[in-house]
Protein backbone atom coordinates (compact mmCIF):
# COMPACT_ATOMS: atom_id res chain seq x y z
CA UNK A 1 0.00 0.00 0.00
CA UNK A 2 1.49 3.68 -0.99
CA UNK A 3 0.97 6.61 0.96
CA UNK A 4 -1.23 8.05 -1.80
CA UNK A 5 -2.67 7.38 -4.97
CA UNK A 6 -2.75 10.06 -7.17
CA UNK A 7 -5.84 9.54 -10.26
CA UNK A 8 -5.09 12.17 -13.00
CA UNK A 9 -1.85 13.27 -14.03
CA UNK A 10 -2.02 16.99 -15.37
CA UNK A 11 -1.05 20.15 -13.66
CA UNK A 12 -2.58 19.47 -10.16
CA UNK A 13 -1.71 15.84 -9.60
CA UNK A 14 1.94 16.09 -10.95
CA UNK A 15 2.35 19.32 -8.71
CA UNK A 16 0.90 16.91 -5.69
CA UNK A 17 3.15 14.08 -6.46
CA UNK A 18 6.04 16.43 -6.46
CA UNK A 19 5.54 17.88 -2.99
CA UNK A 20 4.65 14.13 -1.72
CA UNK A 21 7.80 12.65 -3.34
CA UNK A 22 9.83 15.78 -1.77
CA UNK A 23 8.15 14.72 1.67
CA UNK A 24 9.60 11.09 1.19
CA UNK A 25 5.87 9.51 0.56
CA UNK A 26 5.33 6.89 -1.65
CA UNK A 27 3.33 7.76 -4.74
CA UNK A 28 1.60 6.21 -7.67
CA UNK A 29 0.35 8.82 -10.52
CA UNK A 30 -1.88 6.88 -12.28
CA UNK A 31 -2.49 8.74 -15.47
CA UNK A 32 -4.99 8.32 -18.82
CA UNK A 33 -3.02 10.50 -20.92
CA UNK A 34 -6.08 13.27 -21.65
CA UNK A 35 -5.63 16.71 -20.32
CA UNK A 36 -8.19 18.90 -21.01
CA UNK A 37 -6.11 21.92 -22.61
CA UNK A 38 -4.67 18.88 -25.01
CA UNK A 39 -5.95 21.05 -27.98
CA UNK A 40 -4.40 23.96 -26.98
CA UNK A 41 -1.58 25.17 -29.28
CA UNK A 42 -0.08 27.32 -26.08
CA UNK A 43 -0.58 27.70 -22.25
CA UNK A 44 -1.17 31.32 -20.74
CA UNK A 45 -1.39 32.69 -17.62
CA UNK A 46 1.50 30.45 -15.87
CA UNK A 47 4.13 32.66 -14.74
CA UNK A 48 7.54 31.45 -16.37
CA UNK A 49 5.16 29.28 -19.03
CA UNK A 50 3.43 31.86 -20.21
CA UNK A 51 3.17 30.31 -24.26
CA UNK A 52 4.53 27.15 -23.87
CA UNK A 53 2.82 24.28 -25.43
CA UNK A 54 0.97 22.05 -22.52
CA UNK A 55 2.22 18.80 -23.95
CA UNK A 56 5.83 19.97 -23.22
CA UNK A 57 4.85 21.96 -19.90
CA UNK A 58 3.67 17.45 -19.14
CA UNK A 59 6.97 16.56 -20.33
CA UNK A 60 9.15 18.77 -18.24
CA UNK A 61 7.03 18.11 -14.82
CA UNK A 62 7.14 14.43 -15.56
CA UNK A 63 11.12 14.96 -16.34
CA UNK A 64 11.11 17.06 -12.88
CA UNK A 65 9.96 13.76 -10.69
CA UNK A 66 12.25 10.95 -12.49
CA UNK A 67 14.36 12.00 -9.47
CA UNK A 68 11.88 11.55 -7.03
CA UNK A 69 12.24 7.65 -6.72
CA UNK A 70 9.18 6.83 -4.49
CA UNK A 71 6.97 8.70 -7.23
CA UNK A 72 5.73 6.26 -10.05
CA UNK A 73 3.93 7.65 -13.35
CA UNK A 74 1.99 4.82 -14.55
CA UNK A 75 0.17 5.12 -17.63
CA UNK A 76 -3.63 3.76 -17.20
CA UNK A 77 -7.33 4.75 -16.31
CA UNK A 78 -8.76 3.92 -13.10
CA UNK A 79 -12.29 2.69 -13.60
CA UNK A 80 -13.44 2.28 -9.69
CA UNK A 81 -12.14 3.75 -6.11
CA UNK A 82 -13.36 1.90 -2.70
CA UNK A 83 -12.91 2.43 0.81
CA UNK A 84 -10.56 -0.67 2.23
CA UNK A 85 -9.33 -0.91 5.37
CA UNK A 86 -6.65 1.88 6.19
CA UNK A 87 -7.11 3.34 2.68
CA UNK A 88 -8.50 2.78 -0.72
CA UNK A 89 -8.50 0.00 -3.62
CA UNK A 90 -8.24 1.84 -6.90
CA UNK A 91 -9.05 -0.65 -9.84
CA UNK A 92 -7.51 -0.03 -13.31
CA UNK A 93 -9.36 -0.94 -16.59
CA UNK A 94 -6.28 -3.02 -17.26
CA UNK A 95 -7.50 -5.76 -14.46
CA UNK A 96 -4.83 -4.39 -11.65
CA UNK A 97 -5.42 -2.95 -8.45
CA UNK A 98 -3.26 0.11 -6.48
CA UNK A 99 -3.96 0.44 -2.69
CA UNK A 100 -2.98 4.01 -1.13
CA UNK A 101 -3.81 5.01 2.34
CA UNK A 102 -4.87 8.11 0.89
CA UNK A 103 -6.14 9.35 -2.73
CA UNK A 104 -5.89 12.23 -4.44
CA UNK A 105 -8.70 13.23 -7.22
CA UNK A 106 -7.01 15.12 -9.80
CA UNK A 107 -9.03 13.83 -13.34
CA UNK A 108 -10.26 17.49 -14.25
CA UNK A 109 -13.09 18.36 -16.18
CA UNK A 110 -14.27 17.92 -20.04
CA UNK A 111 -15.82 20.10 -21.92
CA UNK A 112 -19.01 19.81 -23.44
CA UNK A 113 -18.17 21.38 -27.00
CA UNK A 114 -21.05 23.00 -29.29
CA UNK A 115 -22.16 20.52 -32.04
CA UNK A 116 -21.24 22.65 -35.34
CA UNK A 117 -19.58 21.36 -38.16
CA UNK A 118 -15.64 22.72 -38.81
CA UNK A 119 -15.40 23.20 -35.08
CA UNK A 120 -12.95 20.10 -33.67
CA UNK A 121 -10.00 21.57 -36.30
CA UNK A 122 -10.32 25.09 -34.91
CA UNK A 123 -10.21 23.88 -31.31
CA UNK A 124 -7.25 25.66 -29.36
CA UNK A 125 -6.37 28.06 -32.13
CA UNK A 126 -9.34 30.15 -32.14
CA UNK A 127 -12.14 28.47 -30.88
CA UNK A 128 -11.81 28.48 -27.12
CA UNK A 129 -13.72 28.98 -24.08
CA UNK A 130 -11.38 31.03 -21.40
CA UNK A 131 -10.81 34.43 -22.62
CA UNK A 132 -7.85 34.88 -19.51
CA UNK A 133 -6.24 31.67 -21.74
CA UNK A 134 -6.82 32.98 -24.87
CA UNK A 135 -8.64 36.71 -25.27
CA UNK A 136 -5.06 38.07 -25.48
CA UNK A 137 -3.95 36.89 -28.45
CA UNK A 138 -7.17 38.03 -30.22
CA UNK A 139 -7.77 41.52 -28.39
CA UNK A 140 -9.75 44.18 -30.72
CA UNK A 141 -10.62 41.36 -33.14
CA UNK A 142 -13.57 40.65 -34.25
CA UNK A 143 -15.17 37.27 -31.89
CA UNK A 144 -18.22 35.34 -31.90
CA UNK A 145 -19.88 34.31 -28.25
CA UNK A 146 -21.51 30.85 -28.70
CA UNK A 147 -24.17 30.02 -26.21
CA UNK A 148 -27.74 29.10 -25.89
CA UNK A 149 -28.96 30.21 -23.09
CA UNK A 150 -28.63 33.61 -20.74
CA UNK A 151 -25.01 32.82 -20.00
CA UNK A 152 -23.77 33.74 -22.93
CA UNK A 153 -24.66 37.17 -22.38
CA UNK A 154 -22.86 37.62 -19.51
CA UNK A 155 -20.05 35.96 -21.20
CA UNK A 156 -20.32 38.73 -23.95
CA UNK A 157 -20.39 41.07 -21.47
CA UNK A 158 -17.51 39.71 -20.20
CA UNK A 159 -15.17 39.77 -23.33
CA UNK A 160 -15.95 43.52 -24.05
CA UNK A 161 -13.09 43.67 -22.11
CA UNK A 162 -10.93 42.06 -24.74
CA UNK A 163 -12.45 43.36 -27.74
CA UNK A 164 -15.67 45.21 -28.44
CA UNK A 165 -16.24 44.27 -31.60
CA UNK A 166 -18.13 40.91 -30.29
CA UNK A 167 -21.57 39.32 -31.67
CA UNK A 168 -23.14 36.82 -29.89
CA UNK A 169 -24.41 33.60 -31.73
CA UNK A 170 -27.38 31.87 -29.97
CA UNK A 171 -27.41 29.29 -32.75
CA UNK A 172 -31.46 29.08 -33.27
CA UNK A 173 -32.00 29.58 -29.82
CA UNK A 174 -34.47 33.06 -29.06
CA UNK A 175 -32.56 35.46 -26.33
CA UNK A 176 -34.83 36.41 -23.15
CA UNK A 177 -36.27 40.30 -24.06
CA UNK A 178 -33.77 41.10 -21.13
CA UNK A 179 -30.92 39.42 -21.85
CA UNK A 180 -31.26 40.68 -25.48
CA UNK A 181 -31.63 44.07 -24.33
CA UNK A 182 -28.43 44.00 -21.86
CA UNK A 183 -26.13 42.92 -24.42
CA UNK A 184 -27.89 45.41 -27.31
CA UNK A 185 -27.47 47.99 -24.33
CA UNK A 186 -23.41 46.97 -24.55
CA UNK A 187 -22.63 46.97 -27.87
CA UNK A 188 -23.23 43.63 -28.55
CA UNK A 189 -24.97 42.31 -31.99
CA UNK A 190 -26.81 39.33 -31.58
CA UNK A 191 -27.54 36.53 -34.79
CA UNK A 192 -30.07 34.14 -33.73
CA UNK A 193 -29.64 31.75 -37.04
CA UNK A 194 -29.20 28.40 -36.93
CA UNK A 195 -25.08 27.56 -37.42
CA UNK A 196 -24.64 25.79 -40.55
CA UNK A 197 -20.72 25.14 -40.39
CA UNK A 198 -17.39 27.24 -39.72
CA UNK A 199 -14.86 27.67 -42.01
CA UNK A 200 -11.32 28.62 -41.70
CA UNK A 201 -7.38 27.66 -42.42
CA UNK A 202 -4.47 26.38 -40.92
CA UNK A 203 -6.62 26.50 -37.52
CA UNK A 204 -8.23 29.85 -38.26
CA UNK A 205 -11.49 30.44 -38.28
CA UNK A 206 -12.57 33.13 -40.70
CA UNK A 207 -16.30 33.25 -41.41
CA UNK A 208 -19.26 31.73 -39.34
CA UNK A 209 -21.71 30.26 -42.20
CA UNK A 210 -25.77 30.54 -40.72
CA UNK A 211 -28.76 28.38 -42.21
CA UNK A 212 -30.28 31.78 -43.70
CA UNK A 213 -28.21 34.96 -43.65
CA UNK A 214 -25.09 36.28 -44.22
CA UNK A 215 -21.91 34.59 -42.93
CA UNK A 216 -19.98 36.82 -39.92
CA UNK A 217 -16.04 37.31 -40.85
CA UNK A 218 -14.83 36.69 -37.14
CA UNK A 219 -11.30 36.06 -35.84
CA UNK A 220 -12.22 33.67 -33.02
CA UNK A 221 -15.30 32.09 -30.88
CA UNK A 222 -15.63 31.93 -27.63
CA UNK A 223 -18.09 29.46 -26.28
CA UNK A 224 -19.68 28.66 -22.99
CA UNK A 225 -21.45 25.73 -22.81
CA UNK A 226 -20.70 24.11 -19.87
CA UNK A 227 -18.83 20.84 -18.59
CA UNK A 228 -18.51 17.56 -16.87
CA UNK A 229 -16.50 15.78 -14.78
CA UNK A 230 -13.62 13.54 -16.48
CA UNK A 231 -14.15 10.25 -14.11
CA UNK A 232 -17.18 9.39 -11.93
CA UNK A 233 -14.68 8.69 -9.33
CA UNK A 234 -15.47 11.15 -7.10
CA UNK A 235 -19.49 10.35 -7.20
CA UNK A 236 -18.47 6.67 -6.24
CA UNK A 237 -17.31 7.57 -3.52
CA UNK A 238 -19.83 10.00 -2.40
CA UNK A 239 -18.48 13.07 -2.21
CA UNK A 240 -20.63 16.06 -2.68
CA UNK A 241 -20.52 18.48 -5.60
CA UNK A 242 -21.65 22.13 -5.62
CA UNK A 243 -24.09 23.44 -7.90
CA UNK A 244 -21.46 23.82 -10.75
CA UNK A 245 -20.93 20.16 -10.98
CA UNK A 246 -17.18 20.60 -9.71
CA UNK A 247 -16.50 18.99 -6.44
CA UNK A 248 -17.31 20.83 -2.76
CA UNK A 249 -13.88 20.79 -1.03
CA UNK A 250 -12.97 22.33 2.19
CA UNK A 251 -9.81 23.98 3.05
CA UNK A 252 -6.89 22.29 1.71
CA UNK A 253 -8.58 20.61 -1.06
CA UNK A 254 -10.46 17.64 1.50
CA UNK A 255 -13.70 16.58 1.03
CA UNK A 256 -16.57 15.01 2.68
CA UNK A 257 -15.40 11.56 2.24
CA UNK A 258 -12.05 11.48 4.67
CA UNK A 259 -9.32 10.31 2.78
CA UNK A 260 -10.52 11.76 -0.35
CA UNK A 261 -8.74 14.92 -1.08
CA UNK A 262 -9.77 16.57 -4.89
CA UNK A 263 -7.38 19.51 -6.56
CA UNK A 264 -7.57 21.00 -9.92
CA UNK A 265 -10.55 21.39 -11.97
CA UNK A 266 -12.34 18.86 -10.75
CA UNK A 267 -12.97 20.84 -7.46
CA UNK A 268 -14.00 24.77 -7.29
CA UNK A 269 -14.31 27.12 -10.16
CA UNK A 270 -11.10 29.02 -10.64
CA UNK A 271 -10.15 26.78 -13.69
CA UNK A 272 -6.55 27.29 -14.80
CA UNK A 273 -3.36 25.50 -14.70
CA UNK A 274 -1.49 27.47 -12.13
CA UNK A 275 -4.20 27.17 -9.78
CA UNK A 276 -4.80 23.33 -10.53
CA UNK A 277 -0.66 23.32 -9.83
CA UNK A 278 -1.23 25.24 -6.37
CA UNK A 279 -4.11 23.21 -5.19
CA UNK A 280 -2.50 20.03 -5.85
CA UNK A 281 0.40 21.61 -3.83
CA UNK A 282 -1.87 22.51 -1.00
CA UNK A 283 -3.48 18.84 -1.28
CA UNK A 284 -0.11 17.87 -0.71
CA UNK A 285 0.72 19.13 2.27
CA UNK A 286 -2.25 18.39 3.86
CA UNK A 287 -2.34 14.74 3.08
CA UNK A 288 1.83 14.82 4.36
CA UNK A 289 0.06 16.00 7.68
CA UNK A 290 -2.81 13.78 7.64
CA UNK A 291 -0.28 10.90 7.16
CA UNK A 292 2.23 12.04 10.04
CA UNK A 293 -0.69 12.31 11.97
CA UNK A 294 -1.89 8.22 11.75
CA UNK A 295 1.69 7.28 11.80
CA UNK A 296 2.24 9.18 15.20
CA UNK A 297 -0.93 7.83 16.48
CA UNK A 298 0.68 4.39 15.74
CA UNK A 299 3.97 4.77 17.18
CA UNK A 300 2.19 5.60 20.29
CA UNK A 301 0.07 2.71 20.07
C1 LIG B 1 -8.54 24.38 -25.09
C2 LIG B 1 -8.13 24.76 -23.69
C3 LIG B 1 -7.15 25.69 -23.50
C4 LIG B 1 -6.76 26.05 -22.20
N1 LIG B 1 -5.80 26.99 -22.05
C5 LIG B 1 -5.38 27.31 -20.83
C6 LIG B 1 -4.37 28.31 -20.67
O1 LIG B 1 -3.88 28.88 -21.64
N2 LIG B 1 -3.98 28.61 -19.41
C7 LIG B 1 -4.52 27.99 -18.31
O2 LIG B 1 -4.10 28.31 -17.20
N3 LIG B 1 -5.49 27.07 -18.44
C8 LIG B 1 -5.92 26.70 -19.67
N4 LIG B 1 -6.92 25.78 -19.81
C9 LIG B 1 -7.46 25.14 -18.59
C10 LIG B 1 -6.52 24.00 -18.15
O3 LIG B 1 -6.47 23.04 -19.17
C11 LIG B 1 -6.98 23.38 -16.85
O4 LIG B 1 -7.21 24.37 -15.86
C12 LIG B 1 -5.95 22.38 -16.32
O5 LIG B 1 -5.61 21.45 -17.32
C13 LIG B 1 -6.48 21.67 -15.09
O6 LIG B 1 -5.55 20.74 -14.63
P1 LIG B 1 -6.02 19.41 -13.91
O7 LIG B 1 -4.76 18.73 -13.48
O8 LIG B 1 -7.06 19.70 -12.91
O9 LIG B 1 -6.76 18.55 -15.05
P2 LIG B 1 -6.25 18.02 -16.47
O10 LIG B 1 -5.14 18.86 -17.00
O11 LIG B 1 -7.47 17.87 -17.31
O12 LIG B 1 -5.63 16.60 -16.14
C14 LIG B 1 -6.45 15.55 -15.69
C15 LIG B 1 -5.75 14.24 -16.02
O13 LIG B 1 -6.46 13.18 -15.38
C16 LIG B 1 -6.60 12.11 -16.30
N5 LIG B 1 -7.75 11.31 -15.93
C17 LIG B 1 -9.08 11.66 -15.93
N6 LIG B 1 -9.82 10.63 -15.53
C18 LIG B 1 -8.95 9.60 -15.27
C19 LIG B 1 -9.11 8.26 -14.85
N7 LIG B 1 -10.34 7.76 -14.58
N8 LIG B 1 -8.01 7.47 -14.71
C20 LIG B 1 -6.77 7.97 -14.97
N9 LIG B 1 -6.55 9.24 -15.38
C21 LIG B 1 -7.64 10.03 -15.54
C22 LIG B 1 -6.77 12.80 -17.65
O14 LIG B 1 -6.49 11.92 -18.71
C23 LIG B 1 -5.74 13.94 -17.51
O15 LIG B 1 -4.46 13.52 -17.94
C24 LIG B 1 -7.36 25.42 -21.08
C25 LIG B 1 -8.36 24.46 -21.28
C26 LIG B 1 -8.76 24.14 -22.57
C27 LIG B 1 -9.85 23.13 -22.77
Amino acid sequence: MVDCVIVGGGPAGLSAALVLGRARRRVIVVDAGAPRNRWSAAMHGYLSRDGIAPAEFLALARRELEPYDVVRYCAGHAVDAVAIAHGFRVALESGDAIEGRTLLLATGVVDELPPIDGLAPLLGTSVHHCPYCDGWEHRDAPLAVYGCDERAATFALELRQWSRDLVWCSDGHAPSHAARATVERHGVRIRTEPITKLEGDAGRLRRIIFRSGPPEAVEALFFCTGQRQHADLAERLGCRFNDRGTVLTRAAEGTNVPGVWVAGDASKDAQMVVVAAAEGAEAAVAINTELTRRDLEAERA
